[in-house]
Formats: C-alpha cells, structure tokens, sequence
C-alpha cells in the first residue's frame, strides 16, 4: 500500500510498504478515508523532542476510515462499519485503561500511532491501518456523519475540549487561548459552550486570528507587545479568569501565568519538546493560581463529544483549508509547517 514514511528531519516521503494484517484475533484493518497532519507531526518532522521514529516509520495519528477486515474476537464493529480511532493505542484492560488514563496504557508501552510517546504503531497516513484492541479503541460513526465533521474527535477536537474543560470556565469569565492552531481554535471553540462572557484569542497569524475573531474571539496579536499586559488591560487591570495554552513553549506558558488573574487557572495542552520549562513558581503561588496540563485521552471525549457535533455546537471542519490526495503529503507537511497558503489543516485522502 501507499503510506507516507519518515526518513529524517524535514522529510517525508509517499512509500509503498507492506499492507497491515490480522496479528492478534481482536485487531481489525481499515481502509483509510481520510487522515491529517497534526501540530505533533512537525515535532517528528522537524526532529524536536529528542524521541523520533525509525526511519520508514508510518507517520500519522489523525485518521478514521472503513473496517475492512475484522480479527474473530471483534464483537463491536464488523466489515463495512465507519469508524474513528483516537491518537493513542490502549489496551482497555490494564490499571491506566481502567483509571480512565488510555494514554497511560502499559499493555500497548504508551504507543501512539505513527509518532513517539512510548511505543511507536505504525500510522495513519497510509491506505490502510491495523487498529489492535478493536472493541475498546474503535467508535462508529453515524450514517450521515461526514468524515470531516468526526474525524478531529480522535485527536484535536477532543484535545481543545479536554483543555477548556480544564480550565473550569464558569458563565461570564474571561477566557484568554494562546495558540490559534487548530488545537486552540477547537479549544475555543469548546470554551464558549461554558458560557464566557469574552474570550481571547492570542497569536501573531493575522489569517488565524480572523477565523478564532469568527468564532468569536477578541484577537490579541503578539505583535503589539506582551500579550499579558494587553489581555490586563482589556480585562480591566485584572486578567483573564482562565487562560487556555494551546501552543507547547516555554514563552507562552510563561506568559499565561503572568496574565491569569489571581486565583485562576491555567489550562495546557501544548506538546512540551523541552523536557523542563523554566517556570515562575514565584508568581504562581503568590497569586494562588490552578495549573492543569496534559495529554488528552481521546478515548474518553469521542462518543461524549459526537452529538455535540452533529448538534452543530462544535464545528471542527470549519478549521480545514487544505485536502489533498495522499501522495501530497510532503506538500500538506511543508505549507502546515511554514503557514503558507493560509494553512491552518491539512486533510489527506488515499485515493
Ligand atoms: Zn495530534
Ligand atoms: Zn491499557
């Protein structure tokens, strides 16, 4: 089958590997529909973090598609069913799996598909994909559901939504998101269905801060000087009630500290490279603040999540600029990464 495989830093390349099999009776194979490229690829992609896949790795988390084949323990789905998966690999058995921590999952080694938290699964940016653990980790999707609309639950819909949850918003806060990519945008997204009396969008892209403006934020470019200042002066000296950070740097998440006000909480999903952050504990505890961070465990928000979807409350596919076939891959990764063409999500179809 095509995939796209990693080759080294900055390259990626369309491959043909070995098409996915039945190993294990409660596995099933999917014929791929649709995929992305998510902000964590680029981590890969660019070789930050310290921690990348093999060379030939099939990269990709984000993708959902059609059971194909269906191992003989599968009681949930059957050949023919759509279905999403999240990003991470579980097993729905061990200790993590029953805390409700999937990502934690130690019979699967914390394995993500396509990328590198513990155990690397081969990804979803192929024509094909073997999805182990069938009855827990796959949600089918209903009739009339379209791909773009169900897709982003397995990973950034429900990361944005896990980060306003967080954050513990309460009617007529004010909520300021650090990052208009497609995690913070979803996360803003989330945020106003806990009823804010203002949000806060913070970035320097001028084309991404018109659609978080869309969704209804107040946009605050970081281009017009620190952004903590100015989200204290548009709060009336005080600061935003809850700050969400959606961008995984020590510069934002120092800047959320300083502009959360006294007793608020700072909620992040950012994917951290540097393995320690310089951190103003100083400030944070003089103001009495709340600190939630974390990975997302998507399994957890996709069937929640789904009728808020179809209800037209989240409308993730609003976020899409860009679908291409498969073997555009290389494309799709080079104008997300640089922000050309008014990237802000890649969508790949297999053909
Ligand atoms: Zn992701
Ligand atoms: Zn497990």
């Amino acid at each position: 089958m095509k995939a796209i495989a990693f080759r080294g830093v900055g390259d990626v390349r369309v491959e043909t590997v070995p098409d996915p099999k039945i190993v294990a009776p409660t596995d099933v194979v999917l014929r791929i529909t649709t995929s992305a490229v998510c902000g964590s690829d680029l981590h890969q992609y660019h070789g930050r973090g310290g921690a990348l896949v093999q060379p030939g790795a099939v990269m990709g988390h984000e993708f959902m598609g059609v059971v194909e084949e269906a191992g003989p323990e599968v009681r949930k789905v059957r050949p023919g069913d759509r279905v999403l998966a999240p990003f991470s690999v579980s097993c729905g058995r061990c200790e993590w799996c029953q805390r409700k921590l999937p990502t934690q999952c130690t019979t699967t080694e914390r394995a993500v598909f396509g990328g590198r938290w513990g155990h690397v699964w081969p990804g979803g940016q192929a024509e094909r994909i073997r999805v182990p653990f069938a009855d827990h980790m796959t949600e089918p999707v209903p009739a009339g559901m379209s791909d773009e609309d169900a897709l982003f639950l397995g990973d950034i819909l429900s990361t944005g939504f896990f980060c306003a949850e967080n954050g513990g918003i309460r009617p007529g806060d004010a909520v300021a998101v650090f990052g208009a990519g497609p995690v913070g945008l979803l996360a803003l997204q989330s945020a106003q269905l806990f009823g804010p009396a203002r949000v806060f969008a913070v970035d320097r892209v001028d084309y991404r801060l018109a659609l978080a403006a869309e969704f209804g934020a107040e946009p605050v470019h970081l281009d017009r000087g620190d952004p903590a200042e100015q989200l204290r002066r548009l709060t009336g000296g005080r600061g935003p009630d809850v700050v969400l950070e959606c961008v995984g740097h020590e510069t934002p998440f120092t800047q959320a500290i300083q502009a959360v006000r006294a007793g608020g909480t700072v909620s992040s999903v950012g994917v951290y490279v540097e393995p320690s952050l310089g951190f103003p504990a100083r400030e944070a505890f003089f103001k009495d603040l709340s600190l939630r961070m974390g990975i997302c465990n998507a399994r957890n928000y996709m069937a929640p999540l789904l009728p808020l979807v179809q209800g037209g409350k989240l409308r993730p596919a609003r976020i899409i600029t860009h679908t291409m076939p498969l073997g555009e891959a290389p494309k799709g990764y080079a104008i997300f990464d640089k922000k050309e063409d008014r990237a802000i999500k890649v969508l790949l179809r297999p053909t």
